[in-house]
């Protein structure tokens, strides 16, 4: 068996993993990072990008199918128009291809070893990876563990067949004519939404009583008015019990009755676990909050020199959250004295319309004892709200009654995932409402409903 001894190993080139090796090797730490699929992880492959990429497809059809209708208010006129999700797929390919390409070679430029193959703890610090070219032991000063997480299974719905994950639906090449969705979060619906607007006829079967339960109700309103105009069907309070006897749909519980919905695909988003399993992982008594690892705010976990990043420790399981605690955990190995101290993990919720959210709601600050301002900008009073014909949402603002230090960033809206960058870097830099009233927001943006918000707060809108 061939042996390799580094400073730093790094399981699963995620964006938690890769950005950390990126970090590592540029800071002069010789690094080793081992993958058993393609560079990128979940995010780049099967999740984020792909994602939003069949979004990006399914609106774009959606407005054309619209104006075929003459249902478009913008005067276009054209005919019956089709879709080729194959050519759509392989189009998303694409850019997977090329995103993965370009991880491959950042880390190839800050000289991280790239393995291809499954690590295998023997203890805390070495590991045997299986390659294409035979068994490769690899010792570690410090490993990080990235190994990301997958869809959760129901037992009375496995995945195979019929039943699928996000995974395979974003793989799908023919348009499902009709979809139910278990699990009215994220993944159900953003995936939902767009297979509705490519046509499908698509019911969402949610156990709790709110789609989103992330966010507060008030943001997802015109979410849930969206889906309805779209013909979506949701069912809140619903749980599936298993496929249809004859495979052609599932059986689905309510309070008031059972019912059977017939379905050509059944699409299962009702949360992620860990990727921990069968990798000896379980052998090194590594403490877990719940069935995550367990870290503090170096990203250590109960064993010294062994850290864990991204989806595998647990919620929120966003991309940017795993970046930034690679790059963090990357700096510590080097010697640098880093804490997890930031004000706010942003969240977009890739809805029609979007969310956003960064810092504190309405609910939360007032649970914390705060007593705060609230103020909405409405974007029906936003000019470039309405040159495009979406103005539904608004933008939401939380701040200190006393000295006005905003707490929390929300909105609602078409196209304001942007948005979601100002609002990170107020909560981070610690903005007062007169900083966003006093900074000019070039017009017309959107993000003058941000400015507009603050004034509001202050008891002083100009355009409402
Ligand atoms: P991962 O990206 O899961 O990477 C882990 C890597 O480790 C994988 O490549 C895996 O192959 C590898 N690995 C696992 N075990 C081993 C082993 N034993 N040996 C070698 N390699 C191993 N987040 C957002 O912020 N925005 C979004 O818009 C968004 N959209 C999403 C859409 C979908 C459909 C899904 C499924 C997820 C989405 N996410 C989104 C979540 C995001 O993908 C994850 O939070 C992110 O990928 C986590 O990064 P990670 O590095 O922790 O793990
Ligand atoms: P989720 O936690 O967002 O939603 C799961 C939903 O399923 C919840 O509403 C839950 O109440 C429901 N549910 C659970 N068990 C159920 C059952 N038996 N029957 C019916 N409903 C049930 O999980 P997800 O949509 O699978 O996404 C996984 C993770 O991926 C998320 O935590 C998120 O962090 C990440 N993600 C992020 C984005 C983004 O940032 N835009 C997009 C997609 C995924």
């Amino acid at each position: 068996m061939k042996e390799i001894t580094c400073k730093l190993l790094v399981i699963g080139a995620g964006p938690g993993g890769y950005a950390c090796a990126i970090r590592a090797g540029q800071l002069g730490i010789d690094t080793v990072i081992v993958e058993r699929r393609r560079p990128g992880g979940t995010c780049l492959t099967v999740g984020c990008i792909p994602s939003k990429a069949l979004i990006h497809v399914a609106e774009s059809f959606q407005s054309v199918r619209k104006m075929a209708e003459g249902k478009g208010m913008f005067g276009i006129k054209v005919q019956t128009p089709d879709i080729d999700l194959g050519a759509a797929i392989d189009w998303k390919d694409g850019i997977v291809g090329r995103l993965s390409g370009g991880v491959t070679g950042l880390l190839q430029r800050a000289r991280v070893k790239i393995l291809h193959g499954t690590a295998r703890f023997r203890d805390g610090k070495t590991v045997e990876v299986e390659t294409e070219t035979g068994m490769q032991m690899v010792r570690a000063e410090a490993v990080v563990i990235a190994t990301g997480s997958e869809p959760v299974a129901l037992p009375s719905l496995p995945f195979g067949g019929p039943v699928i994950s996000s995974t395979e639906a974003l793989a799908l090449r023919e348009v499902p004519r009709r979809l139910v969705v278990v699990g009215g979060g994220y993944i159900g619906l953003e995936l939902g939404t767009a297979f509705a607007k490519l046509g499908t006829e698509v019911t969402v079967v949610e156990a709790t009583r709110q789609l989103l339960p992330q966010y507060d109700e008030e943001l997802v309103k015109p979410v849930m008015a969206r889906l309805d105009r779209l013909g979506i069907r949701v069912m809140l309070g619903a749980s599936a019990e298993g496929l249809a006897p004859d495979g052609a749909g599932i059986v689905v519980r309510t309070d008031k009755d059972k019912q059977t919905l017939a379905a050509d695909r059944i699409l299962v988003t009702v949360g992620r676990r860990p990727s921990i399993d069968g990798w000896g992982i379980e052998e090194l008594d590594l403490d877990r909050a719940g069935r995550f690892i367990r870290i503090d705010d170096r990203c250590r976990t109960s064993m010294r020199g062994v850290f864990a990043i991204g989806d595998v420790t647990g919620e929120p399981m966003l991309a940017h959250r795993a970046m930034a605690q690679g790059e963090m955990v990357a700096e510590i190995v080097s010697g640098a004295k880093r804490v997890w101290d930031k004000r706010c993990i942003p969240a977009v919720c890739f809805t029609d319309p979007q969310i956003v959210s960064a810092g504190l709601s309405p609910a939360e600050a007032q649970a914390q004892g705060l007593d705060v301002k609230v103020a909405r900008f409405p974007f029906a009073a936003n000019g470039r709200a309405l040159t495009t014909g979406e103005e539904e949402g608004f933008v939401r603002i939380v701040a200190r009654a006393d000295n006005h230090l905003v707490l929390g960033l929300q909105a609602v809206g078409a196209e304001i995932s942007e948005l979601s960058a100002a609002f990170a870097l107020s909560i981070e830099m610690g903005a007062r409402l007169e900083d966003i009233a006093g900074t000019i927001h070039a017009h017309p943006t959107r993000s003058e409903a941000f400015q507009e918000a603050a004034f509001k707060a202050l008891g002083h809108a100009l355009h409402i």
